[in-house]
């Protein structure tokens, strides 16, 4: 029987297509509640386009309210590979989503459930329905893959003869 992707599988698609970019890869989707139409999708172009903000769920969040000419957008739902940061979850609340998805937690970074744990904040005036941890270990798995390879101490490029290059 052939499986339609769910939007967190196409999320990770984003994450995917960001890892080989040479993005942090993370992957967002914003889907339509009612429809379940798919309305935007990207992972991060930070380094891409030299630009801070550039992350997956910010992207969506802005083509999804430009294509509704609409600052606000409660009919959506975003689906995210890791726990957002406190930017994009600050974006959240003020697009007023009605739920958050995300994958991996993030403790060092995330602003939902780590943090600032931002939806919590008084001055929060939205807070989405947020479920955690959905294909937690396949985004961490991506995460580790990534990082992995960016360490200077990997494979064949550190080593001569054996021998790590490393003075340590
Ligand atoms: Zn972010």
């Amino acid at each position: 029987m052939f499986l339609a992707p769910t939007p967190m599988d196409l999320a990770f698609a984003e994450a995917e297509a960001a890892f080989i970019r040479g993005e942090v890869p993370v992957g967002a989707v914003v889907v339509d509640v009612e429809s379940g139409r798919l309305l935007a999708r990207a992972g991060n172009c930070v380094r891409e386009w030299s630009d801070p903000t550039a992350h997956a769920e910010m992207l969506a969040l802005r083509t999804v309210a430009a294509a509704q000419a609409a600052p606000r957008l409660p009919g959506c739902d975003l689906y995210v590979t890791l726990e957002p940061c406190p930017m994009c979850a600050a974006a959240m609340a003020l697009a007023r989503i009605r739920r958050l998805y995300f994958g991996a937690y993030d403790p060092k970074g995330g602003g939902v459930e780590h943090g600032p744990r931002l939806f919590t904040w008084p001055t929060c005036h939205h807070w989405p329905e947020v479920y955690g941890g959905v294909q937690e270990r396949r985004a961490a798995i991506l995460l580790r893959r990534f990082f992995a390879l960016r360490r200077p101490d990997h494979g064949a490029m550190s080593r001569v003869g054996g021998r790590s290059i490393r003075s340590t």
